[in-house]
């Protein structure tokens, strides 16, 4: 099974460790209040946020390919994301941004704790985020975004 084929479990006797998360999900899943491609990403995703407020120590490794969250995603295809033409290359870009304003290298597994405190330490003011988020159609759904001072 591929790192990113992880399939999570409320239990946390259960949990796989690292679960492989990309680098934009990070700020998404802080935004996250329901909303989703379909019925079923929707309830995975919830079940994934879940899942990490209820295990901070548990580790989280960061990706820049499809994740645990797009493995119930209908816009993926295989291993890539086919959301648009161009969208494994752009979402590809938004991870790598990401990760380099968190200086933190591709494949690191981290505490999901500690990460989502270096995220919010690094991405505190909406300015902070629109260089990742400026294209995003989730921006008026997504609480983390919209929590952002001007
Ligand atoms: S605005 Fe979009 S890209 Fe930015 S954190 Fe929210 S859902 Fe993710
Ligand atoms: S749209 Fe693409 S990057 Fe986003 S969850 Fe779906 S497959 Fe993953």
């Amino acid at each position: 099974m591929s790192k990113n084929k992880t399939q999570l479990e409320v239990n946390p006797n259960l949990s796989p460790d690292p679960v492989g998360i990309r680098g934009h999900h990070f700020l998404c899943m802080q935004g996250f209040q329901g909303y989703g491609y379909n019925q079923d990403f929707a309830l995975h995703m919830q079940k994934v946020v879940d899942f990490i407020i209820k295990n901070p120590p548990c580790k989280l490794e960061l990706l820049t390919e499809c994740d645990e969250l797009c493995s119930h995603c209908p816009h993926r295809e295989g291993e890539i994301c086919s959301k648009d033409p161009n969208a494994e290359e752009n979402i590809k870009k938004m991870d790598l941004l990401v990760l380099e304003k968190l200086d933190i290298q591709e494949g690191s597994k981290i505490q999901a704790r500690k990460i989502f405190e270096h995220v919010n330490n690094i991405f505190k003011t909406r300015e902070d985020v629109m260089e990742v988020c400026g294209n995003c159609l989730w921006r008026d759904k997504c609480l983390w975004f919209m929590g952002k001072p001007f």
